[in-house]
C-alpha cells in the first residue's frame, strides 16, 4: 500500500516515509491511495476478537508488506494494553469506552501505538518529537514515549491554560520528556512547532517528527477501536456512531472504517460551539474560525486539521459526505445539563467531550426510531471534575494513575512564546 498527498502534488510514498514526515511536500495530508475493503472471513474474525486481534488483523490489511503480523501484533499488544469496553446505556443506545489508557483519554490509543511504530521503524539515530498541545495530546503523547530509547520529546502547552491534572501528566514524567510552559495561547505554540518545522537549518541538526493529530501514525490506530463495533454489525438499518470532534482525527478515523467495511450507516459529526463543520454540512460553504472556549476544551478547534482528509475521502463532495456523516453542536449549557440528567436518569457519568456525543446520538436516534447507535466516549469525567461535580454537586474520585501524577514534583522549562528561544532549546 502506498500513501498519497490529500491534494494529489506529491508522490505516493510508503508508510514509513509518511510516518516520518508528518504533512506532504505539498503541503497535504497523507492519507490511504486505496481502499480495499477486509475480506469478509477478515471481518468475522473481528467480530470474536479482543482489540489486540483486531488491530493485528485492520493493521496487517493497512501495512500489507510495510510490517509483518509477527511485529504487529506484540507492538500492539503494548501499546493497547487497557479495555475499551462497550456498555450498553439505553435499549437503542451504546458507549464505547476509549478513556481507559493511562491518561484516560482517547489519545492514548494513538500516541501509544505511535511510539512503538516510530520505535520499531527507526535504526537508533536520536528523534526529537515536538508537539504542540492545548492539553490532552500533550499528556497522552508524553506518556506514550516516556522512557522509549533515542527518543526525546518536547511538548509546548500554553502556561495556565492547561488544567492541573494535564499539566501534572506532562510536568512529571521527567527524564526524556521536556515539558515547556509557553508564555502565551496555544495558537502561539502551535506557530512556534510550525515555525520548527519549516526551518531546514533546524532539521539538519535536529531529527525532528511531530506528533499531532494528522499524524498517519495517530491516525491509523484509531481505525482499530471502531472495529470493535462490528459485535453490533446486525443493527437494524445500520449502526449510528456519534463522534466528539475537534480536529476530526477521530471522526476521519471512523470513515476510514467504513470504507474498509465496517457496517456504519451514518455518522454523527458532534461539535461544541465551535462548529464549522456541521456549518459546511449545513451550508456547504466551510468557513474556518478563531476558536471559541468552551466545556469541551479538547474540542475547542476553528480550523480542524483532519477536514482536509474528510474532504478527500468525498472527493470534495458534499452531498457523498452527507450520506455518510451528519453534523450537530451544542451549548455549554446543554452539555453541563446532560451530564447531570444522564447521572441521574440511568447512573451514567459522563465528561463533557461524551456528552456532546451522546447528545448528538440522542438527536439521530430521535430521528431515526428503528436505528442503533453508539457514542464514542474520548475522557475519563475525573479528567473534568471542574466541569462534572458542580453539574452532578458530588465530588468525583480521581483514578489512582491521576491521582499518582498530580502528587509527584513537576519540572517546566518556561519559555517566553519567540523562536529563537525556542531552537535554543531543541538543539540543547
Ligand atoms: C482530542 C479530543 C477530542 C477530539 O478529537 P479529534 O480527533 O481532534 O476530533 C475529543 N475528546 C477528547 C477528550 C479529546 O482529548
Amino acid at each position: 500500500m502506498k500513501w498519497v498527498s490529500t491534494r494529489r502534488g506529491s508522490p505516493a510514498v510508503p508508510f514509513i516515509d509518511a510516518l516520518f514526515a508528518g504533512t506532504a511536500p505539498d503541503g497535504g495530508l497523507y492519507f490511504p491511495e486505496r481502499f480495499e475493503p477486509l475480506p469478509p472471513a477478515s471481518l468475522d474474525a473481528i467480530r470474536s476478537a479482543d482489540i489486540v486481534g483486531i488491530a493485528t488483523i485492520v493493521g496487517e490489511h493497512l501495512l500489507r508488506g510495510e510490517i509483518s503480523a509477527a511485529d504487529l501484533r506484540p507492538l500492539v499488544e503494548g501499546a493497547l494494553d487497557f479495555p475499551i469496553p462497550l456498555v450498553q446505556v439505553t435499549d437503542r443506545a451504546w458507549v464505547l469506552e476509549l478513556f481507559h489508557g493511562p491518561t484516560r483519554a482517547f489519545k492514548d490509543v494513538g500516541a501509544r501505538v505511535q511510539a512503538r511504530l516510530l520505535h520499531h521503524f527507526t535504526d537508533g539515530t536520536p528523534l526529537t518529537i515536538l508537539v504542540a498541545t492545548s492539553g490532552d495530546t500533550g499528556s497522552a503523547v508524553a506518556q506514550a514515549f516516556h522512557g522509549v530509547p533515542d527518543t526525546r520529546v518536547v511538548v509546548l502547552y500554553p502556561e495556565g491554560q492547561v488544567t492541573d491534572v494535564q499539566e501534572a501528566q506532562m510536568a512529571s514524567l521527567g527524564d526524556n520528556i521536556t515539558a515547556v510552559a509557553v508564555d502565551g495561547t496555544f495558537d502561539d505554540c502551535q506557530r512556534l512547532v510550525k515555525q520548527a518545522f519549516a526551518d531546514d537549518d533546524l532539521r539538519k541538526h535536529v531529527w525532528l517528527t511531530p506528533a499531532n493529530s494528522i499524524n498517519l501514525g495517530r491516525l491509523l490506530p484509531q481505525v482499530f477501536y471502531y472495529f470493535i463495533l462490528a459485535r453490533l454489525a446486525s443493527a437494524k438499518n445500520g449502526l449510528i456512531v456519534s463522534v466528539p470532534s475537534g480536529n476530526f482525527g477521530n471522526l476521519t478515523a471512523g470513515l476510514v472504517a467504513k470504507r474498509l467495511g465496517l457496517p456504519v450507516g451514518r455518522f454523527v459529526a458532534a461539535t461544541n460551539v465551535n462548529d464549522v463543520v456541521p456549518a459546511y454540512l449545513r451550508s456547504g460553504v466551510y468557513e474556518p474560525r478563531p476558536s471559541v472556549r468552551t466545556v469541551a476544551n479538547a474540542m475547542d478547534v476553528g480550523a480542524p486539521s483532519n477536514f482536509e482528509r474528510m474532504r478527500a475521502l468525498y472527493d470534495d463532495d458534499i452531498d457523498r459526505m452527507r450520506q455518510d456523516v451528519m453534523g450537530t453542536a451544542f451549548t455549554d449549557a446543554r452539555v453541563v445539563e446532560e451530564i447531570a440528567r444522564m447521572y441521574k436518569e440511568r447512573g451514567y457519568l459522563l465528561d463533557p467531550h461524551g456528552a456532546i456525543a451522546w447528545l448528538g446520538l440522542e438527536e439521530a436516534l430521535a430521528a431515526d426510531k428503528d436505528a442503533t447507535g453508539v457514542f464514542l466516549a474520548t475522557a475519563h469525567p475525573a479528567k473534568f471534575r471542574e466541569v462534572v461535580e458542580p453539574a452532578i454537586g458530588e465530588t468525583v474520585a480521581l483514578p489512582p494513575a491521576l491521582a499518582e501524577a498530580l502528587a509527584r514534583p513537576r519540572h517546566s522549562i518556561q519559555l517566553p512564546a519567540s523562536y529563537p528561544a525556542l531552537v535554543a532549546l531543541v538543539r540543547r
